[in-house]
């Protein structure tokens, strides 16, 4: 390793040649001296005085010839020169490189921008989607909504329903204002057997009513019964209204607990107008009404 100050040069017996061509990349060797470096700057401020920035473009030879012939520069001095065009080229290559980094900061930016916008129409693209997600889910609320109201007017009317067929009575009375003057199975004269049915006393014209819901399956006159209306109920049962003065219904008809068949009267055989009232299950033998009105939840 050359510590003198000179031994660069000494390493580069080609240099003492003027004209001979220099290979540039032996002048950025790491051995350069610090007299060198200061020979360089000099130099290279003389160069740019006398010839500009056009130094940059001169060749390796004419620098050289230029260097030692007009200039008058020693060997090590034109070798000095030599770098300092080495320099302006290492120079300008980054310069070129800064262009380049210049160019491609451009292009990032450009890259960025269109980045941007696209975020930007992303962006857009998604505050609709929300928008729009927004708009169903309240079309879906307003949907439910709707639908709950339709389920609570849909209670409301069954709940009214129900409760109107609850306040709806399922058996009544056959009539109203009455006292009861003769009952099952009594004896008595005016009958040919035993009293057959519950006798309801009540004043002519009074409503008779059929106790349960069914169908009219009579509506006649029936000897000693008079004036007669059957009902035949859900369950098979048949109840008979007989010694009416009117008829309200006629056979067939669909008969609701409470509506009216008829009226008191003395139709038959008789003695005072009241309603003759038989409970026959499955239309056979008459029972006795009262026990069959109190499992009914009636109290005659
Ligand atoms: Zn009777």
């Amino acid at each position: 390793m050359p510590t003198h100050q000179d031994a660069p040069d000494a390493d580069r017996p080609a240099s003492r040649r003027p004209g001979a061509p220099r290979r540039v990349a032996k002048h950025r060797s790491s051995r350069r001296s610090f007299t060198r470096r200061t020979q360089l700057i000099g130099l290279t401020a003389a160069l740019a005085a006398a010839a500009g920035t056009t130094a940059v473009g001169l060749t390796s030879d004419a620098v050289g010839s230029q260097a030692s012939g007009t200039t008058g520069l020693s060997p090590s001095q034109a070798g000095a020169l030599s770098s300092a065009r080495v320099e302006r080229r290492d120079l300008g290559s980054r310069d070129a490189s800064r262009i380049d980094l210049s160019l491609t900061s451009t292009k990032q930016a450009q890259a960025t921008k269109l980045a941007q916008q696209r975020a930007a129409r992303l962006a857009a693209n998604a505050t609709l989607t929300q928008r729009r997600a927004l708009a169903l889910a309240a079309a879906k609320a307003a949907s439910a909504r709707k639908a709950a109201a339709q389920a609570r007017a849909l209670a409301a009317a069954k709940a009214a329903a129900i409760a109107k067929a609850a306040a709806a009575p399922k058996i009544v009375l056959p009539t109203t204002g009455y006292h009861l003057t003769a009952r099952f199975n009594q004896a008595g004269g005016r009958w040919a057997h035993n009293h057959t049915g519950l006798d309801f006393a009540a004043p002519m014209g009074t409503p008779v009513r059929s106790v349960m819901a069914g169908e009219v399956i009579q509506a006649d006159f029936e000897g000693a019964y008079g004036r007669q209306v059957k009902v035949r109920h859900a369950d098979g049962t048949v109840t008979s209204y007989s010694h009416m003065s009117e008829f309200d219904v006629s056979v067939g008809d669909h008969v609701e607990a409470g509506s009216q068949v008829g009226a008191i009267g003395m139709t038959g055989n008789t003695t005072g107008p009241h309603v003759h009232f038989e409970v026959l299950p499955g239309g056979g033998a008459p029972i006795d009404p009262e026990p069959w009105l109190r499992e009914h939840g009636l109290n005659p």
